[in-house]
């Protein structure tokens, strides 16, 4: 047995802490450790609830108890920060933090922003490999944005795009012209589909976006057809266990849809989503799948493997 499964067996946080792990669902504004900022802030957020009234219950939750104590430019560098502390302290060697294209400007532009994201990742996780994605809203100008994507995405900072925020806002065809753009510049395409959408919208965003990996996807879980379409296009889910049941996507952790579709082949990797928000980091989510009794040791050792890889 490895240290990781010793570390899930013997409930033993700290070689948690140590084994290597990945993180490539992470919404960077919202993924610092909630602890690291109330201490930086000299601040008390109140407790995370148990549950949130979908995403509109949490976002006006974030606007309320936390964004207040960091706001403007200079709460999102901070909380910047707080995400790379973060990937030291949980010895994550391979994060995928996302970032989109107002919070780049708000910061002064490209140049400025990629100085001040390379500055925090050489003084905390130097060893980790690092790979920005950019991240489109869903319900954002497709146009004005495909106009100025180039300028993001040009000089090979970013690895890989997405859209988040809601989902069935509008066809998966209105991205096209996003994705295109993306493609020229050899990123990977993923989005953010079934969660709240079926496991239909799940197989018709790789279809329609050419997507090699999706973030959460949860729901294709409803679909053997779905998940057998998944297995045979190598399509990767990055699931976020807590952020599903806390939003109400998933009942439990015990009854979360990650068993069935790693029963069924799907490759899979474990993610926090938004750290800051649901209070749960990285070590915890393998630690409350583990617990819950919803894969074993082993099951999650491998989940853990396929994020090492990418
Ligand atoms: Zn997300």
């Amino acid at each position: 047995m490895n240290d990781f499964c010793q570390a899930l067996t013997e409930k033993n946080t700290t070689k948690l802490l140590n084994a290597p792990k990945s993180d490539i669902h992470n919404h960077s504004v919202k993924g610092c450790n909630k602890a690291w900022l109330e201490e930086r802030l000299n601040h008390k957020f109140p407790d995370t609830p148990d549950r949130f009234d979908g995403l509109d219950g949490m976002q006006k939750w974030f606007t309320g108890s936390i964004k207040p104590y960091c706001t403007g430019a200079e709460g999102i560098i901070l909380r910047w920060e707080g995400a790379f502390a973060e990937a030291k302290r949980n010895n994550i060697v391979r994060l995928v933090m996302n970032f989109g294209p107002d919070e780049i400007e708000l910061v002064g532009g490209m140049k400025s922003f990629e100085r001040i994201i390379t500055d925090f990742y050489y003084k905390n996780c130097p060893d980790t490999r690092f790979e920005p994605e950019i991240s489109y809203i869903s319900s954002c100008d497709v146009d004005r944005e495909k106009g100025r994507i180039e300028e993001y995405i040009s000089s090979g900072f970013f690895k890989s795009i997405d859209v988040c925020g809601g989902e069935n806002i509008r066809p998966f065809e209105d991205f096209i012209p996003l994705y295109k753009k993306a493609e020229k510049y050899h990123l990977v395409k993923k989005m953010h589909v079934g969660e709240s959408g079926s496991a239909e919208d799940v197989r018709r965003a790789v279809e329609v976006l050419g997507l090699s990996e999706i973030h959460h996807g949860i729901n294709a879980a409803n679909s053997k057809e779905v998940m057998r379409f998944l297995v045979e296009n190598g399509i990767q889910l990055n699931v976020c266990p807590s952020s599903n049941v806390m939003l109400g996507y998933a009942d439990s952790y015990k009854e979360h849809p990650i068993k069935i579709l790693y029963e069924n082949g799907v490759k899979l990797t474990i993610n926090t989503d938004d750290l800051l928000i649901f209070d749960s980091s990285i070590e915890n989510e393998y630690f409350l799948l583990y617990e819950a009794g919803t894969l074993s040791a082993k099951q999650l050792d491998e989940i853990r493997m396929n994020g090492l890889k990418g």
